[in-house]
Formats: structure tokens, C-alpha cells, sequence
């Protein structure tokens, strides 16, 4: 069957691949000169390359309209342009999960951000003891913060928590046997399953219990010779009830130490500050554990810490000194970027009466209900006006979640915008649906919202009073467009 012009919609004529110029002769160009001067000839020669070769298929399939020709510079200048902006981007988190890892998980704070952008763009002291004038380590950089803020008498970091437990059961129990609750053997996400990291770690994994309970003398019974390390894990995503039974680190210290082994506790979150005085669940302290007598902490930087991604250690000097110096550590060592947004971050932490204001993960969880709603009321009339028709806007109580894996099955009382799509039936819900969240996405600065039935909600816990919220308002023009 032969497809032909229907009538009344006349096909502009299309341009034969000869109207098409060279490369050469396109740089060559004058209204391309600013563009070879801003990038250079190379690459304004390799998109323009692109460009013409996908006209010239155009054209070949008689599909390139003759009036598009004179916009060449344009299109190449647009190419140049899209190739160039930057993939990773902000974005605005309505998810109502305030630590998204999908998101890029915690914030980081105004002073941490400040000391990357201080010390990345020169050379600086990572390894380099500006007292003595020789050579340093570069955990010395964060060691006594650590040290201050937790009470352990040393502490060291690595790439992330992953690579902490991994690196901590390899110095401290690669070859021999470490004992582990079947409570607690987690898969935390991705590749990362307890009983295959013990095996990436060269240690051979003691399940002791079961899934449900396990006592103080299954640990007892399961120590042999070949015993070198007991270890916990903090179930951070998900929750065992009913039935259960678990031995906590300050039965299980005694324990370990009177057969002169080592504790070591995977805490996950790691919230260094105690959640439950801003009516927040609670999550077990790395400083509180140390106190129960476990020799080894090890928690993230970037789940309730608030700050970069890192895995933080913590404990016992002969322990964490055994970790330093296992060949691993130098295959997960921390880069100087993080460790100095980490060094930041840690000091608001000796002022811990500005971390409700200044590090933007706590400010935004013990954000109050009322400040939330009062800003949905804000936005309501603003965004119904962008939306409609199409679109119906309401406030609504919602509720969020910290994420991270952190406390699951806590959720977060929240407000925000649900939206529902204006339709006679059920009929055309999801593509209505499907159209706003992208139109959100594209926006200058996209909005990732979630659905939950058959509305779209804007969860606006980590919408920031000052700054997002006006950014927010100003795309609204944007994406009444997008929509009509
Ligand atoms: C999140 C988590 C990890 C992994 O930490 P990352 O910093 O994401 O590598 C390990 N163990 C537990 C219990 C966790 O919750």
C-alpha cells in the first residue's frame, strides 16, 4: 500500500542531500565562528557531523523540508548545547522520602558544600601534616571529630558503609569463622546480601539461632578456635514482631570479650544524635553502642549523619588499627571530595544546637506539620491555576517516610498538593496521570513527585521555605504550557 499526501495537508517540498553542505564548509560559516570559539573546532566538527548525517538520511528518506536549511547554524548551535548540559542535575524531591536514595540520599549542608568548593579547585593537606611539614593520613583529617563526637578512641573511613562492613569483617575475621544471628542476615539492596559479603570477605559465616529468636547461648555455644569475630546487624529495613528474641550488643560484649574476641555492630543509619528528642524514632547511637561494649561501629555518611556518601568506623584502637592497615583499605579509601564535605559536616555536629537549622536532613525531618501545611496552602491556588482545567488540586495530609532503609515501618506525618486528573470515568486516569509527571520531570528543574491511587501527590516535607519553593512557583508558567 502506497502512503501519499492526503489531501488538505499539503507536504512541504523536501531538500535533496546536495543541498546539504560539508562539515568544512559549515564551520566555515560565520554564524558558527562563536560557537568554534566558545568549544573549540573538534568538537563543533563531531556535532556537526552528527547533525548533517541525520539530515542526510532525512533527506534521502524525503523527509527534510527545504525551509529547514537555513536554520543549520541554530540546529548545530542546539546540538552543541544539549550534548553539553550537565546529566546529573538538580531536582526538586516531592517524593516525601527525605533521604531518597534514588535522590541522591542526604542533603548536604551549606558549610559542606562550601569546604568542597574551597579545597577541590587547589591543592590542598589530604595526606599532608602541615604542622611537622611531612607526610599525614588522611583520616586524620576527620579521626578526633569522630573520636569527640562518639567517644571511640579511634575511628577510620571508607568509600561507604558497604565497604566498612566488608573491610572490617576481612581484617578482622578474613580466614576464620564470624557469628551471625539468622535474624540478622539482611540484604540492605542491590547486591548486598550478609552471607555474600562474608564470602567476598574470606570469612566463613556462623548462622547461629533462627529467623524469629536467637539467644545469648547460641552465640556461646557456636565460639570454637576458628571463631574470630561476633558480629550484629542492625535490621534498618525491615522489621521482625511477634515472637522474637534478640541479643543485644551490651549481653553480647561480655561474651566476645571473655573469649577475647571482637564485638562489631553494622548500625546502618547511624544517626549520631538521639532522633527521639524531636518525637522521631528512635535509631540506635554509634556513641551508645560504643558504650555497650562493642568494639567496632560501623554506619553511613550519608543516610541520617546528613552528610556525603562514606563509611564511617568506629571503635577500639587495636581493631581499628588492624582495619587501617588491611590491603583493602586502600582499595575503599575515602576521596578527598567527600572526606572534606564529611569534615564539614561532622563539625556542626560539636555544635549541636544548629543541626535542626543548618543540616538540611534534620531540618527537613523535624520539619513541623504545621509549616508544611501552611506552605501546601500557599502553593494550593498558584498550582489549581496552573493545572486547570485538566487538573484538580487539593491539600492533603500525607505521609512521608525518612528512607535509607531507615525505620520502615515508621512513617512521617506530612502535607502536601493531590491532584487528580479531571475525567467523567476511571478511563484515560494513568496516560492524564503519566502526562503531569512528565511535564514535571521537564521542567527546568524537574519535580519528582509519586502517585498513590489516582492522584498525583506533591509531598512538600523537602520542599525548603527559602530558595525551592520560589523556584518552584516561578516553572508554574512552564508547565501550564507543557500541559495545554
Ligand atoms: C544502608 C546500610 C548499609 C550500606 O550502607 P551504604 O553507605 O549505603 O553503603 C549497610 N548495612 C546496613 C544495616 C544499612 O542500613
Amino acid at each position: 500500500m502506497v502512503h501519499g499526501p492526503t489531501a488538505g495537508s499539503p507536504v512541504p517540498p523536501s531538500a535533496a542531500p546536495k543541498d546539504l553542505p560539508s562539515v568544512d564548509r559549515l564551520l566555515r560559516d560565520v554564524a558558527i565562528a562563536p560557537l568554534v570559539a566558545a568549544h573549540g573546532h573538534h568538537f563543533v566538527a563531531v556535532q556537526a557531523r552528527r547533525l548533517l548525517d541525520n539530515w542526510r538520511r532525512l533527506a534521502l528518506d524525503g523527509a527534510l523540508p527545504a525551509a529547514r536549511l537555513a536554520r543549520l547554524p541554530q540546529a548545530l548551535e542546539s546540538q552543541c548545547a544539549a550534548r553539553l548540559a550537565p546529566r546529573m542535575r538538580r531536582v526538586l524531591n516531592l517524593t516525601g522520602t527525605v533521604l531518597h536514595t534514588n535522590l541522591g540520599r542526604a542533603v548536604l549542608a551549606d558549610e559542606a558544600v562550601q569546604q568542597v568548593l574551597a579545597c577541590m579547585g587547589s591543592p590542598n593537606n589530604l595526606e599532608f601534616d602541615l604542622a611537622l611539614g611531612a607526610r599525614g593520613d588522611r583520616d586524620s583529617l576527620v579521626e578526633d571529630l569522630l573520636c569527640e563526637i562518639t567517644g571511640a578512641e579511634a575511628a577510620t573511613v571508607v568509600n561507604n558503609n558497604a565497604a566498612a562492613v566488608l573491610l572490617g569483617i576481612a581484617a578482622l575475621a578474613g580466614g576464620r569463622e564470624a557469628i551471625v544471628s539468622r535474624g540478622e542476615l539482611v540484604e540492605i539492596g542491590g547486591a548486598f546480601r550478609m552471607p555474600d559479603v562474608m564470602a567476598a570477605a574470606g570469612a566463613t559465616l556462623v548462622e547461629v539461632g533462627t529467623t524469629n529468636r536467637t539467644h545469648a547461648r547460641d552465640y556461646e555455644a557456636a565460639i570454637t578456635p576458628r571463631t574470630a569475630l561476633l558480629m550484629k546487624v542492625h535490621t534498618s529495613n525491615y522489621a521482625i514482631q511477634g515472637f522474637t528474641a534478640s541479643v543485644s550488643e551490651a549481653e553480647l560484649a561480655p561474651i566476645a570479650h571473655a573469649r577475647g574476641l571482637p564485638l562489631l555492630t553494622d548500625l546502618g543509619s547511624g544517626s549520631l544524635v538521639d532522633l527521639a528528642q524531636w518525637g522521631l524514632p528512635a535509631e540506635p547511637l554509634p556513641q551508645q553502642m560504643l558504650a555497650d561494649g562493642c568494639d567496632v561501629v560501623t554506619f553511613s555518611g550519608d543516610k541520617l549523619l546528613g552528610g556525603p556518601q562514606a563509611g564511617l568506623i568506629v571503635g577500639r584502637r587495636e581493631y581499628i588499627q588492624r582495619i587501617r592497615k588491611f590491603p583493602m583499605k586502600r582499595a575503599l579509601r575515602l576521596s578527598k571530595l567527600p572526606l572534606a564535605a564529611l569534615e564539614a559536616t561532622l563539625r556542626l555536629y560539636l555544635q549541636p544546637d544548629r543541626l535542626t537549622r543548618d543540616l538540611p536532613t534534620l531540618r527537613l525531618l523535624t520539619r513541623p506539620v504545621a509549616d508544611i501545611e501552611a506552605q501546601a496552602a500557599r502553593l494550593l491556588a498558584p498550582l489549581q491555576s496552573a493545572l486547570a482545567p485538566r487538573y484538580a488540586v487539593r491539600v492533603a495530609a500525607m505521609r512521608g517516610q525518612i528512607g535509607s532503609g531507615s525505620l520502615p515501618v515508621e512513617t512521617l506525618p506530612s502535607a502536601g498538593l493531590a491532584i487528580a486528573p479531571q475525567l467523567p470515568g476511571k478511563r484515560g486516569m494513568g496516560r492524564a496521570l503519566e502526562e503531569l509527571m512528565t511535564a514535571l520531570r521537564d521542567l527546568p528543574l524537574p519535580v519528582v513527585a509519586r502517585v498513590q491511587a489516582d492522584e498525583l501527590w506533591l509531598d512538600l516535607r523537602c520542599l525548603d521555605v527559602s530558595g525551592a519553593e520560589a523556584e518552584l512557583l516561578a516553572q508554574l508558567p512552564q508547565l501550564k504550557a507543557a500541559l495545554s
